[in-house]
């Protein structure tokens, strides 16, 4: 049942519940509107991105479709940038009279569903979360860019191939020279259980030091980017008003590759997962009951409204 948890988690501040309502409101556009969203169902995808696309308009932000042809249909990855503010960049040493260009923020997340799945946890949860922190960053220009970005096919049969939409887009920023600083993947976050036993991990050692309840959110990495996991899980403890944990594990345990940050990993750049944990939690997970009365919208929206305060700060100073 929807809302059935929210006794035990902080109240929403007024601009917290007008953020639940957004988010609700996007999920349900994306997994009860327009539904399962695959090439299989080409018009549905494609539904998908005019969406993004119309969301990313109407915040006043400039949008890009940076494209792909896979079994000879267009393929759209959607792109939202704020650009850094003029004079923001960080001066180096005084005798090279040069400035350091400003690194840019990405925040990304897959709008494709799996196939027979309405994916309103995966991944129209994160799709919202983006859209509603892009329209909150919208006409506030930092010391870096901010890029926001709707991946297409995440899941498999693309799933951690060169087809991937973010391999594309994360080959092309290499290819440009694109100084990406932190890429922040956000995956399936819309879950949550005060149930016993409701957590599980890949590893069965994990369960040693990580919570059996599926209460909290989870910020994962690889082990390269450890730095930029330790930052933005400090930066969120200090700032939301919901339980987290972070782990940088090697890529090759079960889920910690599992989204579009393992795109940019295989480009050298640093990324992270903001994730519920999807399999290790939901019981919806890939399923055709992954639908949007499923989700936490109250909890869901303390992650983002946290996610919110880790960008701001990362925008002023990534490193
Ligand atoms: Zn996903």
């Amino acid at each position: 049942m929807p809302g059935k948890n929210v006794s035990s988690a902080a109240s929403l501040s007024a601009s917290e519940v007008e953020l639940r309502d957004e988010l609700r409101a996007d999920v349900e556009k994306l997994a009860g509107e327009i539904g399962e969203r695959t090439m299989a169902r080409y018009p549905q995808l494609n539904a998908a991105a005019d969406f993004i696309e119309n969301s990313f308009s109407r915040a006043g932000l400039q949008t890009r479709r940076d494209s792909y042809d896979l079994h000879g249909r267009a393929c759209y990855n959607i792109e939202a940038k704020i650009p850094a503010a003029p004079g923001a960049a960080a001066p180096l040493a005084k005798p090279f009279g040069v400035s350091k260009p400003p690194s840019i923020i990405l925040i990304g997340a897959h709008y494709d569903s799996v196939l027979g799945s309405p994916g309103a946890n995966d991944n129209g949860s994160g799709v919202a979360a983006m859209l509603a922190l892009a329209r909150r960053f919208a006409g506030k220009p930092a010391q870096h860019t901010l890029r926001f970005v709707a991946f297409v096919n995440e899941e498999p049969p693309y799933f951690l191939s060169e087809q991937m939409g973010s391999f594309v887009y994360a080959g092309r920023c290499k290819t440009r020279g694109d100084q990406i600083s932190a890429m922040i993947s956000l995956e399936t976050i819309g879950y949550f259980s005060d149930a016993p036993h409701s957590q599980t991990y890949p590893a069965p050692g994990l369960g040693v030091f990580y919570p059996s309840v599926g209460n909290f959110i989870g910020f994962v990495s690889n082990v390269p980017s450890r730095n930029l996991l330790r930052r933005a899980i400090a930066l969120f403890r200090k700032h939301a008003k919901i339980p987290s944990e972070g782990a940088a594990l090697p890529a090759f345990i079960p889920g910690v590759s599992w989204s579009d940050q393992w795109s940019f990993w295989q480009h050298g750049y640093p990324g992270i997962m903001v994730t519920d944990t999807a399999p290790f939690r939901y019981p919806h997970y890939h399923s055709a009951t992954d639908t949007p009365d499923k989700l936490d919208y109250h909890r869901f929206a303390l992650v983002v409204s946290g996610m919110e305060k880790v960008i701001q700060a990362l925008a002023i100073a990534p490193r």
